[in-house]
């Protein structure tokens, strides 16, 4: 299923109208800096993301950012997203899948199928592994999130345990549902 929905473009329309949503709520608080008060200008970023649908507008290939528009400062200010992760080339629904199926160890998900399907180079793979086994249990993201979600989830498994407790209970069709809310919570979890 998960494997699936990685290609629907639906699931990335879904993401960027809660990136739309994340940005407006950055946008109206105006700019960070302390005492500037200056007004938030669109100043986004093109981007083009792997592992993704082909079918996926340009309208979407962008990483929702802001600047400030007082001259002098022009302090940037860019707002979580569920669509990208932080600098990845790939979109972060992928990342996170691909991570979560090679953690359910099943045959069908080794890890040279899933770089095959996805068109990720192995060394990536491995390398969006070590992240979740050893740089994201430790985050800071992860302390501000793990107290909101069950304990039964490990630390050992993430993103997997994660996005399982999303999906619980949820038929196929509703697993866009599950994804959106686990990269959601994810999102939630940054500083901004
Ligand atoms: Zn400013």
């Amino acid at each position: 299923m998960l494997s699936e929905l990685v290609l629907k473009v639906a699931l990335y329309e879904t993401l960027y109208t809660i990136d739309q949503t994340l940005a407006d709520a950055l946008r109206v608080k105006g700019c960070p800096r302390a005492n500037c008060n200056g007004r938030l200008h669109q100043a986004n970023y093109s981007r083009k993301p792997r592992g993704g649908p082909d079918e996926i507008g340009d309208a979407m290939l962008i990483r929702l950012s802001f600047c400030c528009s007082r001259e002098g400062c022009r302090r940037r200010a860019t707002p979580p997203s569920v669509l990208f992760m932080d600098r990845r080339v790939y979109w972060r629904t992928v990342v996170v899948i691909t991570a979560a199926l090679l953690q359910e160890r099943q045959a069908e998900h080794s890890m040279g199928k899933l770089t095959r399907s996805f068109g990720m180079a192995r060394k990536t793979l491995k390398r969006w592994m070590a992240y979740f086994g050893e740089v994201f249990p430790g985050s800071q993201v992860w302390q501000r999130l793990r107290g909101r979600v069950s304990a039964d989830i490990r630390n050992g498994f993430l993103p997997k345990d994660l996005l399982d407790h999303f999906l619980m209970g949820k038929s196929l069709e509703q697993g866009l549902v599950g994804v959106t809310a686990c990269l959601k919570f994810l999102a939630n979890g940054h500083d901004f």
